[in-house]
C-alpha cells in the first residue's frame, strides 16, 4: 500500500510561514494498492488531491470517519466529482443523525454555498454502512471501530497486499489508552493517530482543560502504537496553533520514547 498525507491538521485549516513546513490543509490520507484507491476523509486536503488527478475520471472511494466540517470541507472542491465518467463511492457509517449523502449535501446548498451536491456527477454511490462489520472496497478489507468523540468517530483498520494501516483520527481516550483500539491495531505496518494535544493542554495546564473535546494526547498516540506493536505510528490532527517548530519539538519527545514515531506532514508518502 502507498500511503500519502494531503491535509494533516484539524480543526480548520491554517495557512502561513509558521506552517509551510507541515501543511495547513485539513485531514485527507490517500492510500492506493494495485492501481485501486482509498481516500479516508475529505478536509480541505482532498482539494490538492482533486488537483493532482485532474478533471478526469476516477475510481475511488471516500471513507469518512465522522462529518465534522474538517472532514468533508474538501468534498465540493475534489475536481474528479465533477467529471461524469468518474465513478466515486461515498461510504462512512451509518448514523441515527441522519444519512451520508444528506449531511454532505447540507454544506452544498445556499446560504452557504453555491454549488449542490447533485453536480458532482461522478459521486455515483452514496453508502450508510450497516454497524461495525468488516467491509471489503476493492483491494482493501476494512475494519471499523467505535470511537469516543462528540457526534462518534470510527477508526478504521485497512489491509491489502499483506499490510496493515490504522486510520484512528478524533478520538479520546480519556486517561487511559483504549484497549479496543489497541487490539485493532495489533501488529500494523502504521497508525495514524490522533495527536492533538500536549498533556499540558489536555489537563488545562496550558490554557483551559481540553478535557472533553474529543481528541487525544500525542503521548497517548505513542503508547497504542507501542502497546499494539505498531512498526510506525503518523502523530496527526495537528492543532491549528502548532506550527512547525511546536510540531518538530513533539515529533522529536516522541521519538524518544519511540523510535517509528514521526509526525505526519503534507504531502508526505509512506510505502507499506
Ligand atoms: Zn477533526
Ligand atoms: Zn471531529
Amino acid at each position: 500500500m502507498e500511503i500519502r498525507f494531503w491535509g494533516v491538521r484539524g480543526s480548520i485549516a491554517v495557512s502561513g510561514a509558521r506552517y509551510a513546513r507541515t501543511g495547513g490543509n485539513t485531514t485527507c490520507v490517500e492510500v492506493v494498492h494495485d492501481g485501486e484507491r482509498l481516500i479516508l476523509d475529505g478536509g480541505t486536503g482532498l482539494r490538492g488531491l482533486g488537483e493532482a488527478l485532474g478533471f478526469a475520471p476516477v475510481r475511488a472511494t471516500l471513507l469518512f470517519s465522522h462529518l465534522h466540517w474538517d472532514h468533508i470541507q474538501g468534498v465540493p472542491f475534489f475536481t474528479p466529482a465533477f467529471h461524469p465518467d468518474s465513478d466515486l463511492t461515498f461510504a462512512g457509517i451509518a448514523r441515527e443523525t441522519g444519512c451520508l449523502r444528506d449531511a454532505l449535501a447540507l454544506q452544498m446548498r445556499p446560504p452557504q454555498f453555491p454549488v449542490g451536491l447533485e453536480m458532482l456527477r461522478g459521486a455515483r454511490r452514496f453508502v450508510d454502512l450497516p454497524g461495525m462489520d468488516v467491509h471489503e472496497f476493492g483491494p482493501f478489507r476494512v475494519t471499523p471501530l467505535e470511537q469516543h468523540h462528540p457526534d462518534g468517530v470510527v477508526a478504521y483498520r485497512v489491509e491489502a497486499g499483506g499490510r496493515a494501516l490504522v486510520f484512528a483520527t478524533d478520538t479520546e481516550h480519556g486517561g487511559a489508552p483504549d484497549g479496543r483500539l489497541i487490539a485493532l491495531t495489533e501488529g500494523a505496518d502504521l497508525l495514524v493517530h490522533d495527536a492533538q494535544y500536549t498533556p499540558d493542554e489536555y489537563e488545562g495546564r496550558a490554557g483551559p482543560p481540553r478535557r472533553g473535546w474529543g481528541h487525544s494526547m500525542w503521548t497517548e498516540a505513542v503508547e497504542v502504537a507501542v502497546r499494539a506493536a505498531a512498526s510506525r505510528v503518523a502523530l496527526f490532527h495537528h492543532d491549528p496553533a502548532r506550527d512547525d517548530d511546536a510540531v518538530a519539538v513533539i515529533e522529536a519527545d516522541a521519538r524518544r520514547r519511540f523510535a517509528g514515531a514521526f509526525a505526519a506532514r503534507e504531502g508526505l508518502a509512506v510505502a507499506l
